[in-house]
């Protein structure tokens, strides 16, 4: 692409959406792509991103921005893009987001960005996702995604838990000059990135890629390190000047019904680490080829389950939600990529029984219908068991995917202190900072299961309140040793 190609008229992209349909980057054949666990999007090419950029119409408020976690500077890069502008673009998108490759790659857009679209009350969205990841990977492959160490600021941080939250405030402190340490209980970091998330949704060497560039700003991973066991919290204060605590939750939900026991009922997490990396995990092998498969959830790890089961030959694929599609917390994406996979559905069941062959092993899922009564807290209607609806689902494998829990911190790991809510969840304030000065807190260990681009805004929140925090912790020792410092202002 020449990038002095002259900008297309302005007032013309401004009705660019009415030509021009959207259109989706090529996606590879569900009977092919079942066959292997690769990503199944390519890029546009880049006249289609072009094309596709210029279907925005650059709102002067632009709700893409207010529905986006990180306030993605969404319009502008749209702008650039369409200009064939892609170096300027990925600068800009890189400038609020940490890792636009991964979030463009696995967010769910329909509900974020592009749900809040001004487009798409008249025609279909702008493919803001489809963009992002275009012009991120054009800077990958250009050779512009490029990090180095900052000048050392003296202070150093330990960040406990190498997913996405953990990963962006690492690197945003490293920008600032702190030593930051990784401290990461698994074998590789990444967190659900590398350990959850299959690669069809996103492969692992863009994860890799992404922490290299972390890496290369000079952050420190020790991996291995499960902290509260081999490192109690007490010395990683004597070690370090504030603390960031991101070690999501995964603790896996139970079924909770009787027969919930029987060989046969799988926790999704370790199932998805095992079929979908070389993790090691705790979990024997499970055999999948020729099964029926029932997944029991609604949500994205739901989905995931449903087509790595699809990937690894299951006969038959099923996924059980309570309350009917529209309802779903999973990604419409991802809803629509399993049924075309071949992924079978039923709504509005409830498992109330699992069924057992007389052998120890599962034979069946007794669900019962549900219908859906007035709305709970979270807004969506509370399903309600029909009377007299039990129905048996015939089933050699039941995935349970109904959610995490954040695991409890373990005795005598020093984390006690730490004030968590009832559900386990480490509680903060405004500046995400726990009960215990210097030590803060984000992501999933803070509001449950959530999104990664929820992840990456709190790890920005937190490492820019981290440093406001030594900053003025500094400022203030500073006044101690030298009185006529007293009454500086702090800015
Ligand atoms: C199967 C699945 C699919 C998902 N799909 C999507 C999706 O498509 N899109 C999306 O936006 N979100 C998705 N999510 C949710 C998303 O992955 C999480 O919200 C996000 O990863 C949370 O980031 P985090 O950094 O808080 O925690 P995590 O990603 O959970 O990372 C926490 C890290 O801390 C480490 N750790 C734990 N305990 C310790 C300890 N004691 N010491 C040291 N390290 C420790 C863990 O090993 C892990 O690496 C999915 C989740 C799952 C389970």
């Amino acid at each position: 692409m020449d990038d002095k190609a002259p900008a297309p008229d302005s007032g013309k992209r401004k009705h660019a959406w009415i030509e021009v349909d959207r259109c989706s980057p090529p996606k590879r054949k569900a009977a092919e792509r079942v066959n292997d666990f690769r990503e199944i999007y390519d890029s546009y090419d880049e006249e289609t991103v072009m094309e596709q950029a210029r279907r925005c119409i650059n709102c002067p408020e632009a709700l893409c921005m207010e529905g986006c976690p990180l306030e993605n500077r969404i319009p502008e890069w749209m702008m650039l893009t369409a200009e064939g502008r892609f170096s300027e673009a990925a600068v800009i998108s890189q400038s609020t987001s940490n890792m636009p490759e991964i979030c463009s790659r696995i967010c769910p857009q329909d509900r974020l960005c592009e749900g809040a679209c001004v487009v798409a009350g008249k025609a279909d969205a702008v493919a803001i996702g489809a963009v992002e990841r275009f012009i991120n990977e054009w800077a990958f492959a250009h050779g512009e995604v490029v990090a180095r160490p900052a000048p050392s600021n003296g202070m150093k941080v330990a960040v406990v838990g190498g997913g996405p939250g953990g990963l962006a405030c690492a690197d945003q402190l490293a920008r600032r000059g702190y030593a930051v340490t990784v401290l990461e209980s698994s074998t590789v970091a990444g967190g659900l990135l590398m350990n959850g998330i299959p690669a069809f949704k996103l492969e692992k060497e863009v994860v890799e890629r992404r922490i290299n560039v972390i890496k290369q700003r000079g952050v420190e991973f020790r991996t291995g390190v499960n902290v509260g066991v081999d490192v109690k919290l007490y010395e990683l204060e004597e070690e370090f000047d504030a603390i960031f605590l991101a070690f999501g939750a995964q603790m896996s939900k139970e079924l909770g019904v009787p027969g919930s026991d029987l060989e046969g009922v799988i926790p999704a997490l370790p199932y998805l680490i095992q079929k979908n990396t070389n993790t090691p995990v705790d979990l024997p092998p499970v055999e999948v080829a020729g099964k029926k498969v029932i997944v029991v959830g609604g949500g994205d790890t739901a989905m995931d389950c449903l087509r790595t089961s699809l990937r690894s030959g299951a006969s038959e694929v099923r996924c059980v939600y309570r309350r009917d599609q529209s309802n779903m917390p999973g990604s419409r994406k991802e809803y629509d990529n399993s049924i075309e996979e071949g992924a079978k559905f039923t709504f509005l069941g409830a498992p109330v029984e699992v069924l057992g062959d007389g052998k120890g092993h599962v034979k069946a899922l007794r669900c019962v219908s549900m219908e859906l009564g007035p709305a709970d807290a979270s807004g969506r209607r509370r399903p309600q068991p029909v009377p007299g609806s039990e129905h048996d689902l015939p089933a050699d494998l039941i995935l349970v995917a109904f959610g995490f829990d954040a695991f409890p911190f373990p005795e005598g790991s020093g984390f006690e202190k730490i004030k968590t809510s009832r559900w386990g969840t480490v509680e903060v304030d405004d500046n995400l900072m726990t009960n215990v000065p210097g030590i803060f807190c984000g992501g999933d260990l803070r509001r449950g299961p959530d999104l990664v681009v929820r992840a990456v805004r709190d790890g920005r929140d937190a490492a820019a309140a981290i440093h406001a925090y030594l900053v003025s912790r500094r400022l203030m020792d500073m006044s101690v040793e030298q009185p006529e410092n007293v009454g500086m202002e702090v800015v």
